[in-house]
């Protein structure tokens, strides 16, 4: 299978050359026709599979679709990860993605000063990645609103459950709008993000490699 048979444009099969990704991996071949649908998702799978290309790639594609929300504010595209490493590297990923297409992309996590990134929010983006606490903080300082997000990444849904983000991840899902699209990404499935999972997604497709 290769990109073009999951369905990306010309466009972006050019940016996706550019990486040299020159076929998609197992979970991607899996994910993308899942979530280019519009379905969302649970996805079984660990680092180094290429589960970031996974849902930054249809993202991407997402966002595009919307020219109709380039006049509102606030990120289209939210994804939460557990780490600030993590998030360091779904933001390298994303940007690959983004930037020729003139997306912009924040990254919102601790340790890193927060009048920065409330300034950084204010100026706009179109996709924020972030940890969980550091997110409600700015939403609570009005860095940004979730009103124009539609697509919402858990990503390593099961260490932000190890590392007690459950409230924070909870306060997030719910301030955005429940016809969005989203997908769940985790290595195991406890009981306790399966229960997350029946009560955020809907009628998702679940996927394991
Ligand atoms: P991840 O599992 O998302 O952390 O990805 C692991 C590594 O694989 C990252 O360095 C990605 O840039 C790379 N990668 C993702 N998708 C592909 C692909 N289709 N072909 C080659 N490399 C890829």
């Amino acid at each position: 299978k290769t990109f073009e048979d999951c369905g990306f444009s010309l466009q972006l099969m050019n940016a996706i050359t550019k990486q040299g990704y020159e076929k998609p991996t197992p979970i991607q071949c899996q994910a993308f026709p899942i979530v280019l649908s519009g379905r969302d998702i649970i996805g079984i799978a660990k680092t180094g599979s290429g589960k970031t290309a996974a849902f930054v790639l249809p993202m991407i594609v997402h966002i595009m679709d919307q020219p109709e929300l380039a006049k509102e504010e606030g990120p289209i595209g939210v994804i939460c990860a557990p780490t600030r490493e993590l998030a360091h590297q779904i933001y390298l990923e994303s940007k690959k993605f983004a930037k020729p297409y003139g997306i912009r992309v924040s990254a919102i996590y601790g340790g890193m000063s927060k009048l920065e990134q409330f300034k950084e929010l204010k100026s706009g983006c179109e996709i924020v990645i972030a940890t969980p606490g550091r997110l409600i903080d700015m939403i609570k300082m009005k860095a940004l609103t979730m009103l124009r997000a539609t697509y919402l990444v858990l990503d390593e849904a099961d260490r932000m459950f190890d590392l007690g983000f459950e409230p924070q991840i909870r306060s997030i899902v719910g301030q955005i709008r429940p016809d969005r699209q989203t997908s769940l990404f985790s290595a195991t499935m406890p009981r306790k993000v399966e229960k997350l999972a029946r009560e955020i997604l809907t009628d998702p497709v679940r996927v394991t490699v």
